[in-house]
């Protein structure tokens, strides 16, 4: 089977490149923006015609949370638009397209996790450009899996866990948000998930969420960054008002995972063993 992945430049095309040499029944083609812009169709056509994948998975997205509020329309043209070029190349080329999304399409407002059909109700330029990525594609491609995830990080491109890292080399003190919950992902384990579906052979096409398990607040994830990597320093829990942001991001948003477990038989590690093992 061969496997297109756009973004491959960014977290997760890196996370996917790392770990593509353990699956050699599958074929991959690793393109990132230079090669594959979504947002150019005829582009994507030449290359679609050209590599003729069985799965494309969209790695690529406009990931700026606080700039979309200023340049909207660069963050619809990759996140719906592009969206919309690859379910349409897809269609015509008989390929199923593996879409990531995100928590940030909820509004947060919920206490209890997030299962795929809770309404949405995004509260940023960033979550709603994802949203309308998502309808773009259940629109025009049945063959679809969109998998929402959250907080990514990795040793790979730019992160939480990285930034915390490098304030902690320049600072003796950080504050962090702790009234903010969700659940970090190490971008490894998600994209080992996304290689499991290819590999079930299932055509249980849809909406998924994956995260690692557990739940976290901001300040949480940062304490046991610091721990994991035996780093001293003082870290102050702050609310999200001492910290203002352009975008507004969710107070809750933790994913229920039930229905990606189930019928992947994907089991998930809880996030701070993730963090442990992931090899910093
Ligand atoms: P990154 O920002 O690390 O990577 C995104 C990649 O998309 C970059 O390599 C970028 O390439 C590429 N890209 C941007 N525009 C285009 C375009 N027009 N055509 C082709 N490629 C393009 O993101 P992550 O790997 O962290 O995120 C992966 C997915 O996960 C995204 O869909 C994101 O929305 C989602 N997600 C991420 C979370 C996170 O915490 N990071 C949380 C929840 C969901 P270049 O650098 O060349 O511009």
């Amino acid at each position: 089977m061969v496997v297109l992945v756009t973004g491959a430049s960014g977290q997760l095309g890196q996370a996917l490149q790392a770990i593509a040499p353990s699956y050699p029944e599958l074929t991959f083609h690793f393109a990132s923006s230079g090669e594959a812009d979504i947002t150019d169709r005829s582009g994507l056509d030449e290359i679609f015609s050209r590599l003729k994948p069985d799965f494309c998975i969209n790695a690529a997205a406009y990931t700026a949370v606080d700039k979309a509020e200023s340049e909207p329309e660069k963050a619809f043209a990759i996140n719906k638009l592009g969206a919309r070029n690859l379910a349409e190349v897809c269609h015509s080329n008989n390929a199923t397209l593996i879409h990531i999304s995100t928590d940030f399409v909820f509004d947060g407002n919920k206490e209890t996790p997030y299962s795929e059909s809770d309404s949405t109700h995004p509260q940023s330029v960033y979550g709603q450009s994802k949203r309308d990525g998502e309808r773009e594609i259940e629109k025009i491609l049945p063959r679809h899996y969109i998998i929402r995830t959250s907080w990514l990080y990795s040793q790979f491109g730019h992160n939480f866990m990285k930034t915390m890292l490098r304030l902690a080399q320049e600072r003796s003190s950080l504050s962090v948000v702790n009234d903010q919950m969700g659940t970090p992902t190490h971008a490894v384990d998600l994209a080992k998930a996304l290689i499991a579906i290819i590999l079930s052979r299932k055509e249980a096409y849809g909406i998924y969420h994956y995260s690692n398990e557990g739940i976290a607040t901001w300040y949480d994830f940062a304490k046991k960054i610091f721990e994991v990597n035996n780093i001293d320093i003082q870290v102050h829990p702050i609310p999200t008002s001492a910290y203002p942001t352009p975008a507004k991001r969710p107070k809750y948003s933790v994913l229920n995972k039930s229905r990606i477990k189930k019928e992947f038989e994907i089991s998930i590690t809880h996030w701070e063993d993730a963090l442990k093992n992931a090899g910093l």
